[in-house]
């Protein structure tokens, strides 16, 4: 949808830009052509009037001529018509007197035929006559009273009037004449002669012809005529004098000057603002796209942010509800291994717990993941120990080294400072990464793990230097780029067994920039990698690192086994969760310590247990639906019938994360426990907390407990004679050696005994196979529970065959099978009966 959008704007954008164009192009050839019109009339029009300036020199010329002309003729004797000699001689000018007959009176005769203006004179009129063989004659009457007595003529010869004239067009780069109506040239420029074909050139003729329908109603005009390039503008203006023209022709280039340039000029200018314009246009239509774009990736970026926000949320609340039930598988797998003789069981416990393990990693993993992309990652300093820090992690990885076969080694610098000041879970997390990791990808060979660093002059800051090495797979120079990238895992063909997710690395990395230092890989592939971590620590006490590996080592001399560190009959701790199975696994977990433990589901339950008695320790959880951990602690604290207002509470929660215990503390919580809560960690902060004097050292209790289980063990052998039905060793196993339970249950069993048998004896009789196959079937569960296999055995047998009657009642065998053998069974129910009497009297019970 979006691409369709963005290529229709596309295509928009192309027709505009090439309409544009287009356009453009018409309009600048309209322009050019209007151009070129507008300034051949102006040219034309230039033309005509220099034409009319021509014709003005004329008539000023011919004018004073014939006013001369009239002055001289006072000086004519009316008599004899002769002039007196004044007249100058002059070349190519003759005066002469004529008589009104045409005969000379005086000077030279003259063909008055050739001279229109002779008649008009003889009429009473100046006037002014050329002839073809270019002499223009001036005449004017002379007046005799009121009659034209003579006619007086000036004839020049054309040349010379021509010159005295000074005709010129356009200082001479013009061509002019005078003409008459029929186009013969009557008088030319001197120097430049007038060019007389003009008349017969197709081209010229068309001006001529255009000339003469402007001046029908102009007294002059001009046309451009001519090639391209070579054009001419012809000119022609009225004289005064009837039937005389001037005629001039003058190079286009001439008249216009550098009026031509104007056009390029103005196209230019017209091109650039409309280039100007185009790329205007452009530009907003790029802009608009632009914004149509931004606002879409806007668009997108919100939705990809809000998906994200939703993918983060998602796999936050996942993650924690993953977490929940593998804190119960993690918590019920700890007691079967505590618990648990048989090794067949152990084994698949022992995998259990590591595969639950594993996903507790991930579900982690992933969570730290959201966190980090939706940053919410915090790094929360404290003072902390780096040696426990070490410790932890060594304890950690040192076993699965082991389980790989491969060689594990630790090198701490001894002049380390112990005491720092930073964020040691995500230490603790990075060290564990890279060396998981390092694990995972080494199939022989060795993992290290060296920590060094120098603390600066003043001993206030440590760079600490911790790097990871393997002999392992390695990691191509190709992958190195892309090593801390999300999700990103390399050489799939060969780790296709190697479990992982691709975040161990990323959050690593983002783990250590948010805590101001850096990571660097050298690898060799096929040969093994180092990942080196500097980390500039503050450094808050004196105290110095020491052997590390010497008191690691004793540490874990010490802790190889699981022991209970005390009991506390006298303690007692409520713990509130809504899950039914963590409450039992924190029962299960602090069995050994006796403690009390009072369990309830909500926060309104735990309120009103803490009403109504006095605990030692509260375990709250924190996510419970209704109230929530810290609502209920804070409702605690506010109820004054709340008979454990000082009592500490410990928060308990699934949500493992640094700086988790720092909120706690702040929501008033005493301290905070991590799910799934590992046996250990929890007795010894409840041991913290409850009164000193209620704590008994495991040291004599235990061995009053281990001396106790051996005399009733004893007891039990002995009482559990070779012939005897009862062996009550089996049947405390399947309470795990606690008495009082065992006891409890056996007398369940002889109580039922009366009840039991009349009801078998009953459905026998009615042969109602249904009832009697269930009864017989708990008798043979119960037997196996107080320890009884013999019973149990018979039982089975009768179950069978009721269960096959219960589907065919007609088989005789089964039947028949039934009846002989159910007085046996019956008969050793008896007997077994006489025993736990004799066993719960013993006990004092009966
Ligand atoms: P994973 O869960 O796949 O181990 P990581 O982010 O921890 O994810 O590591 C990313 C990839 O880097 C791994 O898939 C592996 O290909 C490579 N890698 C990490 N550490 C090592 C190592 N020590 N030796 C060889 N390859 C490694």
């Amino acid at each position: 949808m979006n691409n369709n959008t963005t290529s229709n704007a596309n295509k928009y954008s192309f027709c505009v830009i090439a309409i544009s164009f287009a356009v453009l192009i018409v309009v600048c050839v309209a322009m050019w052509w209007k151009m070129q019109d507008i300034i051949n009339v102006h040219l034309e029009h230039q033309a005509a009037e220099q034409g009319k300036e021509i014709s003005k020199i004329v008539n000023n010329t011919f004018g004073e001529e014939l006013r001369l002309l009239d002055e001289i003729t006072a000086f004519i004797r009316m008599e004899t018509g002769e002039m007196e000699e004044f007249l100058r001689k002059e070349e190519g000018i003759s005066y002469g007197v004529l008589r009104i007959n045409g005969e000379v009176a005086y000077g030279e005769a003259l063909d008055t035929t050739a001279y229109d203006g002779i008649f008009e004179s003889i009429h009473g009129n100046e006037a002014v006559s050329c002839n073809t063989d270019t002499s223009v004659l001036f005449t004017v009457p002379v007046n005799n009273g009121e009659n034209v007595k003579y006619v007086l003529y000036k004839l020049y010869q054309g040349a010379v009037l021509a010159e005295r004239m000074d005709l010129s067009s356009y200082n001479g780069k013009g061509v002019c004449a005078i003409i008459d109506i029929d186009g013969n040239v009557l008088l030319e420029m001197t120097e430049q002669p007038f060019d007389r074909t003009i008349f017969q050139k197709e081209q010229y003729k068309e001006a001529l012809v255009k000339i003469r329908d402007k001046m029908n109603i102009n007294s002059a005009a001009a046309s451009i005529c001519g090639e391209s390039g070579n054009d001419n503008i012809v000119f022609v203006s009225e004289t005064e004098y009837a039937g005389l023209y001037v005629i001039g022709s003058v190079p286009v280039d001439v008249v216009a000057g550098d009026i031509h340039l104007l056009i390029p000029l103005v196209l230019w200018c017209f091109g650039l603002l409309w280039l100007l314009l185009l790329i205007v246009t452009i530009y907003l239509l790029g802009a608009e796209k632009k914004a149509r774009e931004s606002d879409e990736l806007r668009q997108a970026k919100q939705s990809a942010e809000q998906a994200n926000h939703a993918k983060s949320d998602f796999l936050a609340n996942m993650s924690h509800e993953i977490r929940t039930p593998i804190n119960a598988v993690i918590g019920m797998n700890e007691m079967i291994l505590r618990e648990c003789e048989d090794n067949t069981i152990l084994e698949y416990a022992g995998n259990i717990d590591i595969a639950s393990h594993n996903l507790l990693a991930v579900v982690n993993d992933i969570l730290d993941f959201s966190k980090i992309e939706s940053g919410k990652m915090e790094i929360f300093e404290h003072t902390y120990q780096l040696g426990e820090a070490l410790k932890d992690v060594v304890t950690m990885i040192e076993l699965k080294a082991k389980q790989k076969g491969l060689d594990f080694s630790i090198d701490v610098r001894s002049e380390l400072p112990d005491v720092l000041y930073g964020d040691d879970v995500r230490i603790k997390q990075i060290l564990l990464n890279l060396l998981n990791n390092a694990i995972k990808y080494t199939e022989e060979g060795s993992v290290c793990l060296k920590v060094t660093g120098e603390a600066d002059a003043d001993y206030k800051m440590v760079n600490l230097v911790m790097s990871v090495s393997d002999t392992g797979i390695g990691i191509r120079k190709e992958n190195m780029n892309a090593l801390f990238n999300q999700f990103q895992r390399f050489d799939l063909k060969n780790n296709r067994n190697i479990e992982g997710t691709g975040l161990g690395l990323a959050i690593t990395h983002n783990l250590i920039q948010m805590m101001n230092g850096s990571i660097k890989v050298e690898s060799t592939y096929g040969e093994g990698s180092v990942f080196t971590v500097y980390l500039s620590q503050p450094i808050k006490g004196d105290a110095r690192l020491g052997d590390f590996v010497k008191k690691y080592r004793d540490f874990s001399g010490h802790t190889k086994k699981y022991q209970n560190s005390y009991v506390a009959p006298q303690a007692s701790v409520l713990v509130v969760d809504d899950n039914q199975i963590n409450l039992q696994v924190i029962k299960n977990l602090l069995k050994k310590t006796q403690i009390n433990i009072t369990t309830c589901m909500n926060g309104y339950q735990a309120l009103e247990l803490m009403c109504e008695n006095y605990y030692d320790v509260i375990l709250l959880d924190h996510m419970m639906p209704g109230m929530d951990g810290i609502e209920t602690l804070c409702q605690a604290q506010k109820t004054p019938e709340n008979l454990n207002k000082e009592v500490p509470v410990i928060a308990l929660t699934a949500n493992a994360v640094s700086g988790a215990k720092e909120m706690y503390l702040a929501a008033g919580f005493s301290d905070y426990l991590s799910k799934p809560v590992v046996g250990k960690t929890l007795e010894d902060m409840i041991g913290q907390y409850i009164p000193e004097d209620k704590i008994l050292p495991i040291e004599e209790e235990q061995e009053e407990v281990k001396e106790e289980q051996a005399d009733e063990r004893k007891e039990m052998v002995e009482d559990a004679a070779p012939e005897g039905l009862l062996c009550p060793q089996k049947g405390m196993k399947y309470v795990s050696d606690m008495k009082e339970v065992y006891l409890e249950i056996l007398k369940m069993f002889y109580d039922q005994y009366e009840e039991r048998t009349e009801s078998l004896k009953g459905y026998l009789e009615e042969q109602n196979w249904n009832d009697y196959t269930v009864l017989i079937h708990a008798l043979k569960t119960n037997s196996i529970n107080i320890g009884c296999d013999s019973l149990a055995a018979d039982c089975l047998e009768l179950e069978k065959a009721g269960k096959v009657l219960r589907e065919a009642t007609d088989e005789k065998d089964k039947i028949e099978f039934i009846l002989a053998n159910h007085p046996k069974a019956m008969e050793k129910y008896t007997k077994l009966i006489d025993e736990v009497r004799e066993y719960l009297s013993g006990e004092g019970i009966l």
